[in-house]
């Protein structure tokens, strides 16, 4: 995993192989719900079944990565988009409103401007990662990440936080968006402004551009360096993956080896 002999590129981002060599945010994250589950995936042990809201936040993706790779995206998951008569399904038709919504504000056009689907690698904490940027534009300094979400004020409980926070904290957003500045950094020797361009689920949707007071990323930081010890210790097979015992991994995967008070079943 510390060699750096592996050739990252558009095609094999996503791949095994780019997920032994680096960490990511998506993996990171991931090994936070559950470190088993993490290094069972990225070994090619298990594979998440497809979901209709990762294949629904591909299509906004597309959509405004080209006209050609939404073209090819909807050609590609006809399938998946399409029903028999040729209609697309809900999700698919909420989404366009979702497109529709942005592409008809200026603002958020201006937030989306720049290069897309950007890969860089970088280093944190002796750990080699690697980025792909939804859009970054290095003449105005700045990189963007569109985010589809319920309502823009929801609130969740977080116990990464043990407060009540924002869509934008719960899915680690803020995180992601430090990663991402700082590898960045890196690589253009620059600290770039980042974005969220939210567009909400609703009926019409409603629409942000976020930006990020950046004492917040010192928490990110502090985070990252107290976890990532663990994981790369599970990756290099020098521990026990932590299991959490309730996705759908660890159901498949799980042997009893005995009872547990009653207690525990609300942890
Ligand atoms: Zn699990």
């Amino acid at each position: 995993m510390q060699q750096t002999t592996f050739q990252l590129n558009s095609e094999n981002y996503h791949s095994n192989e780019a997920n032994q060599h680096y960490m990511s945010v998506s993996q990171f994250k991931s090994a936070m719900e559950c470190e088993a589950k993490t290094l069972a995936e990225v070994k090619g042990e298990f594979t998440r079944p497809p979901s209709t809201a990762l294949m629904v936040g591909s299509y906004l993706h597309a959509a405004f990565e080209s006209d050609e790779v939404f073209a090819d995206f909807k050609e590609q998951n006809h399938q998946s988009i399409y029903n028999n008569r040729g209609n697309k399904y809900k999700d698919y038709e909420k989404a366009d409103d979702m497109i529709e919504t942005i592409k008809n504000d200026e603002f958020c056009m201006f937030a989306l401007q720049g290069e897309k689907e950007v890969i860089y690698t970088g280093e944190l904490f002796g750990v080699e990662w690697k980025i792909k940027i939804d859009n970054i534009n290095h003449d105005r300094g700045f990189f963007s990440d569109l985010k589809s979400t319920q309502e823009l004020r929801k609130r969740y409980w977080s116990e990464k936080y043990n407060t009540w926070v924002s869509f934008v904290q719960a899915f680690d957003y803020v995180l992601q968006m430090w990663v991402y500045r700082e590898i960045i950094f890196q690589n253009t020797g620059r600290y770039y402004d980042p974005y969220i361009v939210a567009v909400t689920k609703e009926t019409p949707p409603d629409k942000a551009v976020l930006h990020f007071d950046t004492t917040r990323f010192d928490f990110e930081k502090e985070y990252v360096q107290t976890m990532l010890p663990s994981i790369i210790e599970a990756k290099l097979g020098y521990k026990t993956p932590h299991r959490c015992d309730k996705c759908e991994y660890c159901r498949a995967t799980k042997k009893l080896e005995g009872t547990f008070e009653i207690e525990y079943l609300l942890d």
